[in-house]
């Protein structure tokens, strides 16, 4: 069965704009999978550490028929192919990094995969993109983008033309 997932994606380090852009043909390029649609490209200030790049981030609408946890095995092999190294440090600087946001209407709460993702209600670095894309979307508790929209300050955010 296909469904719709979200992805955010992020990156401060190596040319973010190219690494952004070279994450988008790789999600084209999973199987099963197509992207529907891509928002805007932002600027946005660091979540954690300061000292560190301001990171470019957008949102993807990818139709999958991937499980969950085969797309986020597929994100995380594209994370390390564009360079991505763990480090100790929550929140560092990388060069790229690919979050599910949504997956369907589905609640995961696996050890390895929370979906939505635990945080996106306060990030307006994903909503703002997210809602660009799926002005209508509601999240599956019901919750209407437009309502997190309203609790998340458009600040320290700048859409790229
Ligand atoms: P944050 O999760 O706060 O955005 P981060 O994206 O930098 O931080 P990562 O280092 O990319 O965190 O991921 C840490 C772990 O989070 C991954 O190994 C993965 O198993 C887990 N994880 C849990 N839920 C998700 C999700 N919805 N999307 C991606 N990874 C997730
Ligand atoms: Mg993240
Ligand atoms: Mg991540």
């Amino acid at each position: 069965m296909m469904q719709r997932a979200y992805i955010g994606l992020g990156s401060n380090l190596a040319t973010p704009l190219l690494q952004l852009r070279s994450a988008l043909d790789a999600l084209s390029a999973l199987p099963q999978s197509s992207v529907a649609a891509h928002s805007s490209f932002y600027i946005s200030d660091p979540l954690g550490p300061a000292d560190q790049p301001r990171y470019v981030n957008a949102v993807a609408a990818l139709d999958t028929g991937l499980s969950p946890l085969a797309l986020l095995d597929a994100l995380q092999t594209i994370e390390l192919e564009q360079g991505r190294t763990r480090k100790a440090e929550r929140w560092g600087p990388r060069t790229l990094d690919l979050d599910i946001l949504l997956f369907g209407n589905l609640h995961i709460d696996e050890p390895r995969l929370t979906v939505p993702h635990y945080h996106m209600h306060a990030r307006a670095f994903v909503l703002y993109p997210l809602a660009e894309i799926a002005p209508d979307l509601r999240l599956p508790d019901g919750r209407p983008i437009s309502e997190l929209l309203e609790a998340c300050p458009y600040v320290g955010l700048e859409r790229l033309p």
